[in-house]
């Protein structure tokens, strides 16, 4: 009996042993499952803010080119792809809010002069200082772009026209009274400057900057150096 007994319990020991063993190179290698699973979970993390970060530089980048398709690269102002997107959707504002909205078109007056005379970097240098002129004194509103080689076409939006015929006279004086430094020149230039606004001359985009295309063909044959609103006589 006692032989049994104690059989018994050497069988009962050897075999509870085994099965410890075998619990603890189970729960083993379940930590090392679980130490591999956190560490792939770390990677992909890690992988995941990565993709973020290039997704947050690509929408910069693409954010970035959208505003360098829509400026000019010599003064940095808008170009007129962009005014021609934008213009239309200004008048439309306006319109809804009952307010008006003045252009001013700007033409440099005798450029090919200024370029014949210092050269075309110095005229590239005359259109640098004034796109940043127009730029520093205009609202934040304003939509100041380089139309063409030396225009300029500032939208003034709900701006009436007696005020717009007020703004062009100081941006007139501006250039007046501005010479530009290059070598050891001080470069003086005019402009001229034509004026059209809603709802007085037109209510659309293409009548609007034919309305002050013309006005300012009348600055020029009137002899440069001066501001003529749309119909004035
Ligand atoms: P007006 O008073 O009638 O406007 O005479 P203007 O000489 O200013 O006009 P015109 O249209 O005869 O000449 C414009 C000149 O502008 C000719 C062109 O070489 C020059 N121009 C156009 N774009 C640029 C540019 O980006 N840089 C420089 N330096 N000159 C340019
Ligand atoms: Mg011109
Ligand atoms: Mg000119």
């Amino acid at each position: 009996d006692g032989l049994v007994t104690l059989s018994s319990i050497i069988g009962l020991a050897v075999y509870l042993s085994l099965m410890g063993i075998e619990f603890f190179t189970y729960i083993r290698r379940l930590h090392e499952v679980q130490n591999a699973v956190d560490q792939q979970k770390n990677t992909l993390e890690e992988a995941n803010a990565a993709l973020h970060q290039q997704i947050f530089q690509i929408h910069d980048l693409q954010e970035k080119l959208r505003d360098q398709a829509n400026r000019d690269s010599l003064t940095g102002l808008f170009n007129r792809r962009y005014l021609e997107g934008t213009l239309e959707r200004e008048l439309a504002r306006c319109r809804r809010e009952d307010a008006p909205l003045t252009m001013l078109l700007l033409d440099i007056d005798y450029f090919k002069l200024v370029n014949d005379t210092y050269g075309h970097q110095a005229g590239d240098e005359v259109l640098r200082v004034f796109g940043q002129a127009l730029q520093e004194c205009s609202r934040t509103e304003d939509i100041v772009c380089r139309y063409g080689g030396e225009e300029f076409l500032l939208v003034l939006p709900k701006m009436p026209l007696s005020i717009g015929r007020e703004r062009a006279a100081q941006l007139l004086e501006l250039f007046r009274r501005t010479t530009v430094p290059f070598d050891n020149f001080r470069i003086p230039v005019t402009t001229s400057i034509g004026i059209s606004a809603t709802p007085d001359h037109s209510t659309t985009a293409e009548g609007l900057i034919r309305c002050a295309d013309q006005a300012l063909y009348h600055a020029k044959s009137r002899g440069r150096n001066r501001v003529v609103a749309f119909g004035e006589a």
